[in-house]
């Protein structure tokens, strides 16, 4: 905080000096959410992820604010002999972040996440507690994790195969920021924050029905035939993250299968992507 800022923190008083910065974030989000995307950047983000070309107008304006912002907020850093975190790096990471919250309430633009951390490849687990997404049979080498003390890792080669393939089901970045949705409460437990407590209630019914089902497909053998991918068995928090996956990129055939689950995303995202022009 630079002398200039304290001195009128000081003269404001505290609690006024609190007001005045967060009046300023605001007034700064708010630009940024007017202001177009920069026809560059349209352009870089439509050539590797077809369901930013293929959103309804309306939505895509209102990602190209989030992305605006989540560029301005986010620090990123380079990892694992990674140069540097490229524009096309961070818009790739940005407008899939985003993609989650163009109708979300209460998201607060991933406020705990501070930086991001980007590997050129599939990388090698901390081993710490973390939230994870691996690379099959290999429980160490990562593709993904999500901290809830304020970062997520991400490689590469996956954000832009999640970017690329917009229906296969898997999405690294929609994966771990799903994870950082559920972790801004401070419990990662597959519950991110809800209207009221009916929609807690309505909540815990349907994921806990539609988890138990998968848990079990899984243990009968069942699970590689699943629309949800099997890896969501593990524990409420990874159903959660793979049931977002499937909902932005499967949305069709989850409404189908599973009706009740799709409708309690879709009115968690105040989105409805089976009605998207497929991509
Ligand atoms: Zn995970």
């Amino acid at each position: 905080m630079t002398a200039a800022i304290l001195s009128i923190l000081a003269l404001l008083g505290i609690g006024g000096g609190i007001a005045w910065i967060r009046g300023k974030k605001q007034k700064r989000r708010a630009d940024l959410l007017a202001k177009p995307l920069p026809e560059e950047w349209q352009e870089i983000i439509g050539k590797d992820f077809p369901r930013y070309q293929g959103l309804p107008a309306e939505l895509r304006r209102s990602l190209d604010g989030y992305i605006q912002i989540l560029m301005a907020e986010k620090r990123f850093e380079p990892c694992g002999g990674l140069e540097e975190v490229s524009l096309r790096m961070k818009l790739l990471i940005c407008a899939q972040a985003g993609l989650l919250l163009i109708r979300l309430k209460q998201h607060g633009f991933y406020r705990k996440l501070k930086s991001i951390l980007v590997y050129p490849g599939a990388f090698q687990d901390s081993g710490r507690r973390r939230f994870g997404l691996h690379e099959e049979e290999d429980d160490f080498t990562m593709l993904g994790e999500s901290w809830s003390t304020g970062s997520v890792i991400l490689s590469w080669e996956s954000i832009l195969a999640g970017a690329r393939n917009a229906d296969d089901g898997m999405n690294v970045v929609i994966h771990e920021f799903a994870h950082q949705l559920d972790q801004v409460d401070g419990a990662a437990d597959g519950v991110p924050i809800l209207q009221d407590r009916s929609a807690y209630q309505q909540w815990a019914k349907v994921f806990l029905r539609n988890y138990e089902e998968l848990v079990e497909e899984v243990e009968r053998g069942k699970g590689r035939r699943s629309l949800i991918d099997p890896y969501g068995a593990t524990n409420p928090a990874e159903f959660f993250a793979v049931a977002s996956e499937t909902f932005y990129e499967e949305a069709r055939q989850l409404k189908k299968n599973q009706p009740d689950l799709y409708d309690e995303l879709k009115r968690f995202y105040g989105v409805d992507p089976a009605s998207w022009e497929r991509v």
